[in-house]
């Protein structure tokens, strides 16, 4: 495989990165041995990475693998068929497309950037122009039987689009990316003033679960490229004039969350805690993952300001 070593944060573009801890995982996968990788901290935004990292071309050739979509595992080492996973995911993208139904700017096109089959932009009911853009052309072929527009490509492949954006979607897209900090520099300029930006699922470090699990986190994976903490996206996307509106923390809605299996994570989670059980992999719990929506407020305010002064003031 394809690896790379970079020596600069790969969210804020600063640093320098100290190591936390060796990846600990034992399932193959790729043709990688996960002792090759390790997981390291930035010292100036906090947010955690895989260094060395599979580089651009191993990412988008993992992704885009046809395979990736007919059957996998997921984070608890169960055979799913993505296609009805994805499905299952209905509720929790309910409620962002209701909030990003709320503040969505007018005109301008929506674009889901790593659309899987574009449930998430189907869910929108806005009359905005939707664009899903996915590498993967199985997931992209069943995008196109929704009626979407659709992009077979990689993110960081893409090329601006011709008119700004209303919004963008990054649900469980951003920390596939080799270069997340040069993708987002790039792509936060394609959108319009009160534009908005969904950044979904991204995997929190500082969580409960992290905390007490250490390297055997269930979500510590070499193609999860980055964690930020919330104080790291905050930091990031503060300088670019965006404001986060909305955050969440997708348990009980996801596939994985429930009373039942709340109730059994929370007192599995409390034996290790207490050091009474060995360290497996972490069970799935709230605050594993946070999905922000942020707008681009910096230029909307000062637009808004501008056309409320009189055209009639004096000199
Ligand atoms: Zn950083």
């Amino acid at each position: 495989m394809d690896l790379q070593l970079t020596a600069v944060c790969r969210w804020c573009g600063a640093g320098p990165l100290r190591a936390v801890y060796p990846f600990t995982i034992t399932e193959p996968l790729a043709d990688f041995s996960p002792s090759q990788f390790q997981i390291q901290q930035c010292d100036a935004c906090g947010s955690w990475q895989v260094n060395p990292h599979p580089s651009h071309e191993a990412s988008k050739k993992f992704f885009s693998s046809p395979e990736r979509w007919l059957s996998g595992r997921d984070p608890d080492r169960l055979m799913v068929n993505p296609l009805d996973r994805a499905e299952k995911r209905k509720l929790e993208y309910q409620i962002y497309a209701q909030a990003m139904t709320a503040y969505l700017p007018e005109s301008g096109a929506v674009m889901d950037i790593g659309a899987g089959t574009g449930l998430m932009l189907s869910l929108l009911a806005v009359p905005n122009p939707k664009i899903a853009v996915e590498p993967n052309i199985l997931a992209a072929k069943l995008a196109g039987e929704r009626g979407l527009k659709v992009i077979n490509q990689w993110a960081e492949d893409l090329v601006a689009p011709k008119k700004p954006l209303a919004a963008i979607i990054l649900n469980q897209t951003i920390d596939h990316l080799s270069r997340p900090d040069l993708f987002l520099f790039k792509a936060l300029n394609w959108l319009a003033p009160g534009g908005l930006l969904l950044l979904g699922n991204l995997i929190n470090p500082k969580c409960l679960a992290a905390r007490i699990y250490g390297p055997n986190f269930r979500l510590f994976h070499p193609f999860h490229q980055v964690y930020p903490t919330p104080k790291a996206v905050n930091r990031v996307l503060t300088p670019f004039g965006f404001e986060i509106i909305e955050i969440w923390r997708p348990y009980f809605k996801t596939p994985y969350g429930s009373i039942p299996k709340f109730l059994a994570s929370a007192s599995a989670m409390a034996l290790r805690f207490l050091r009474l059980t060995p360290s497996g992999p972490s069970p799935a719990f709230i605050g594993n993952t946070v999905t922000y929506l942020a707008r681009k407020t910096l230029l909307y305010r000062t637009i808004s300001v501008k056309n409320q002064i009189p055209s009639s003031l004096p000199c």
